[in-house]
């Protein structure tokens, strides 16, 4: 038989996705892959059933129902300080990873680089060989996830097409300040580069942490596709609605690139996305308020049981550095240790090294996610202290 696509052999399938099929597979706690195990908001629940008996069945506009695109318009003006034209900025895709690699799709060409801060979202890894981009890694130092301004400006040069900015970030908790942002848009003004931003987790922030789009910055609204989802704010991330935001002339190509991949995200969901974002500033109080106690009490829970551990300023992940439990344990490799961890306590987290390009860069580390009800935070906190050896 001929042999399948180069490209494919180059990139290994998703830890993240794996470590829940092997969580479920061994009964336990999934704090593996970022999603809720409580019920989404029945009102938006509802908002659904009714798109779907009220007949919103087929394919939808392939880059978005007018409805949603024009609630995304509004809010983004609202909260993330961004103007954008629902006739002509807005992409709705299937969830913020089809944006992305729609974007970079629409951005790239052979011999482009990319700029991605490392440890990163390991999506990014095979969406830049899927684009053909050329990645170039820039550190995100712990414990407070800096990077270095001298290594960040080193990586740009005439090749550098886009960097990819997550905030607030996962796998850290990151939260870009403005002072970083800005020195981000400079270099991107200075080269001519394009901003990506992901900010999926732009409503989850602790301890008074502001949320600021690189898009509302001087110069750089012509510059960035801003990339969002209903996913993580509103707890539906099975319903596949996201987006990205661009200047027309990018926004073209991301729809074209969209319209071949998936002709369009579900319909119904779409309809109950545009109902999702009337809501008022108490749902995302609620949700970052949720949150701020889990956090707390899952970070409680690590360092009692051995980790160390930063409180993260943003997103609901903790990337946890486990080399005292590990040298207990007799392991010396992060994969290992998360499936040993499953064994002995039931917790599925999700190795280090699938956020780093260089592997041995997340050995010692694990993620653990903490959406999830308080129920199974207790039981993991409980397994933690009991079984892990002291
Ligand atoms: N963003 C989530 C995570 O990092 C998962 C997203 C996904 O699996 N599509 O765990």
């Amino acid at each position: 038989m001929k042999p399948l696509s180069i490209i494919t052999e180059t990139f290994s399938e998703s830890v993240i996705r794996e470590m829940t099929r092997i969580c479920d597979e061994a009964g336990g706690y999934n704090l593996s892959q970022g999603f809720p195990d409580f019920e989404s908001p029945k009102a938006i629940q509802e908002a659904a059933i009714r798109a779907i008996t009220a007949g919103y069945n087929q394919y939808p506009v392939t880059f978005g129902e007018p409805e949603l695109r024009e609630a995304i318009s509004r809010k983004v003006r609202q909260y993330n300080n961004i103007e954008c034209n629902p006739k002509t900025d807005i992409t709705v895709t299937c969830g913020a990873t089809e944006a992305m690699i729609a974007t970079l799709k629409a951005l790239i060409n052979p011999g482009d680089e990319i700029i991605i801060f490392e440890p990163f979202y390991e999506n990014y890894g095979p969406d830049s060989i899927l684009s053909g981009a050329t990645p170039r890694y820039v550190t995100l130092y712990g414990p407070d996830w800096r990077y270095s301004s001298d290594e960040l400006a080193a990586a740009f040069n005439e090749k550098t097409k886009a960097i990819i900015i997550n905030t607030p970030n996962n796998p850290t908790g990151k939260v870009f300040t403005k002072a970083e942002l800005e020195e981000i848009a400079a270099l991107c003004i200075k080269w001519d580069a394009y901003a990506v931003a992901d900010e999926i987790y732009e409503h989850i922030l602790y301890d008074g942490t502001e949320h600021i789009s690189i898009a509302s910055l001087p110069g750089m609204a012509e510059r960035t596709i801003t990339i969002n989802s209903i996913s993580k704010t509103y707890s539906v991330t099975g319903w596949r609605v996201g987006w990205a935001i661009a200047a027309p002339p990018i926004t073209k190509r991301i729809r074209k690139v969209h319209d071949f991949f998936t002709v369009g995200a579900p319909t119904p969901f779409q309809h109950a996305a545009a109902e999702a974002m009337t809501y008022g500033p108490e749902y995302y109080e609620g949700l970052k308020s949720h949150y701020a106690e889990a956090r707390d009490f899952i970070l409680g829970a690590l360092r009692t049981a051995g980790f160390q551990c930063e409180l993260p300023k943003g997103a609901y992940y903790v990337l946890a550095d486990a080399s005292g439990i590990m040298e207990r344990l007799g392991l010396t490799d992060d994969t290992a240790f998360s499936r040993k961890l499953i064994e002995l306590t039931g917790v599925a987290t999700v190795p280090g090294s699938s956020f780093y390009a260089e592997k041995a860069k997340g050995s010692r580390q694990v993620r653990f996610c903490f959406c999830k009800k308080w129920e199974t935070l207790e039981s993991v906190a409980q397994a933690l202290t009991a079984k892990l050896p002291k």
